[in-house]
């Protein structure tokens, strides 16, 4: 029998594999798993037609389905794959752990299936992980990898699964040249599943309370982040201005000759990347660090050069530096580097109000760092809470606030912030209905920042909330929002 406990490449030929989830990491594995002898059986909370049509396509590659019971294992299982997502304390888990069954995620699984190229090397892994940034850095590594002439995957948690990305070219997997090195954004769920995997390099980009109602403590959610440096091979990357990504790299069990590299808004320290008069500077990948350092292109070259994006563009450069990629491949990868929707992108100014859209902003962490972007900001937030708390961030930026408006199923615990922090800034409620009453919803909160604002301040939709209860997605939020200030240009222009 395998032992799937074990590091290293495994082989599956008729081993008893049981996946969790008929969607579309659980179906990838699946068919990884079935290509390799496997013996898989699929199973799925839910018996619906969705899902039973999602599953017979499994069931067509010869796995046995259990649809409509995810609670129980099935018998004779030797491993148990689980998608992203699932929670700790899911019956099926505790099941496996009593019986000694060993649990892997998506990434242990695409880490245990990677093959050799032609050259016999191993692609090799760039992890980002963190509570915010973390797409943006994988774009950005991405942009520069590009620059440098790889062929790379971003993959992982940004909607290209890393299962996807290691079999292209392989037997299972999709056609195409297999990927030259990936740079993967691994959230903390993948991370808790995950034991074995050894990056190159690996970035925890910062810390703040997080999917607590996931994880169950903090303390958890941290340790889950951490396990990104576990077992790294050149360089694990760390925040100087966030202690605790700092203490994670001393705790983590790295490869022999592993160094910890930082990143700094300020000068870098040896072994640093930072600024240095708008300039990115490198003093960890260069031959004579303690008497020189690398230009990496400068401040201008991140867009939006907002404080935590620089931070971002610095990670993004560690990670590639530690692979070889040269400073003008950086900086090139920066200058064409183009931010995802719905953070910080400007939709449009009124009477000298920039409308800035940040929806993407899901926790206060994030919003947080968009809000002090600005001197003076109109604060539209409110949503599902995850179990954070938003006293720091009130209490931080209550002199930028002019104003604060509203909305969806958690905002209290906002207002209750305010209330204490920041007593004398003028809050308007705008109630927390379904979906449907949405749009009107964003259209008056969108007016009624409007009339708070000043001339030279910023409208920021950075909710420090998901979404969910009134939206179905934080895409979704930020288009409500962008349409509604679209509207109300509009109106004004035909006004005039
Ligand atoms: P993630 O993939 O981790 O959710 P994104 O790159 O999509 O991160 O950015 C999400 C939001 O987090 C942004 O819209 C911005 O508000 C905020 N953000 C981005 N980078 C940082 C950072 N380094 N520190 C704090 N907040 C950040």
């Amino acid at each position: 029998m395998t032992d799937f406990a074990a590091p290293g490449p495994v082989q599956f030929t008729d081993a008893a594999v049981t996946v969790v989830g008929a969607r579309v990491v659980g179906l990838s594995a699946s068919a990884a798993l079935l290509a390799r002898g496997a013996r898989v059986t699929l199973v799925d909370r839910y018996d619906d037609e969705t899902t039973a049509a999602r599953a017979a396509q499994a069931a067509a590659q010869g796995a046995v389905l259990r649809l409509g019971d995810d609670e129980t294992l099935p018998a004779g299982t030797e491993l148990l794959v689980v998608s992203p997502g699932l929670p700790p304390g899911a019956p099926i888990v505790v099941a496996a752990r009593e019986a000694g069954v060993p649990i892997w995620g998506d990434a242990e699984l695409a880490w245990r299936l990677r093959a050799p190229l032609a050259d016999g090397s191993y692609a090799p892994w760039l992890v980002v992980t963190g509570t915010n940034g973390k797409s943006t850095t994988v774009r950005m590594a991405e942009a520069m990898l590009k620059e440098a002439g790889k062929n790379v995957a971003a993959c992982g948690n940004i909607g290209y699964p890393v299962l996807d990305a290691v079999l292209r070219g392989q037997v299972g997997g999709e056609a195409g040249e297999p990927f030259e090195v990936l740079v993967i954004e691994l959230s903390s769920y993948q991370l808790h599943w995950s034991s074995t995997l050894s990056a190159l390099a690996a970035v925890v980009l910062n810390l703040a309370p997080d999917h607590l109602d996931w994880h169950g403590s903090y303390a958890d959610y941290t340790t889950a982040k951490g396990r990104a440096y576990e077992n790294c091979q050149v360089a694990a990357i760390y925040n100087a201005a966030d202690l605790e990504t700092v203490r994670l790299v001393e705790e983590a069990e790295v490869v022999e000759g592993c160094r910890a590299i930082g990143f700094t808004l300020g000068a870098p320290g040896l072994s640093m990347l930072g600024v240095v008069d708008g300039i990115l500077a490198d003093r960890a990948f260069v031959a004579d660090r303690r008497n020189s350092a690398a230009e990496l292109g400068t401040v201008y070259d991140v867009e939006p050069h907002a404080p935590h994006n620089v931070a971002n563009a610095l990670a993004a450069a560690a990670l590639v530096r530690a692979y070889g990629v040269e400073p003008s491949a950086v900086r090139d990868g920066l200058r064409a580097f183009r931010p995802e929707p719905h953070r910080i992108a400007w939709v449009a100014t009124i009477d000298g109000v920039d409308f800035v859209d940040d929806s993407k902003a899901t926790n206060p962490h994030a919003a947080s760092a968009s809000i002090g972007a600005y001197e003076h900001v109109v604060w539209l937030a409110g949503g599902l809470a995850k179990g954070a708390d938003f006293d720091d961030l009130v209490e931080r930026h209550a002199k930028r606030l002019r104003g604060a408006v509203l909305f969806g199923a958690e905002r209290h615990l906002v207002a209750d912030a305010l209330r204490r922090h920041a007593p004398e800034v003028p809050v308007t409620d705008l109630g927390g209905p379904g979906t449907e009453q949405a749009p009107q919803v964003m259209a008056s909160a969108v007016r009624e920042a409007r009339r708070m604002a000043m001339s030279g301040d910023t409208v920021l939709l950075a909710p420090a909330c998901a979404s969910m209860d009134m939206f179905t997605s934080y895409g979704e939020r930020g288009d409500v929002f962008a349409a509604a200030v679209r509207e109300l240009k509009a109106e004004l222009a035909a006004g005039e």
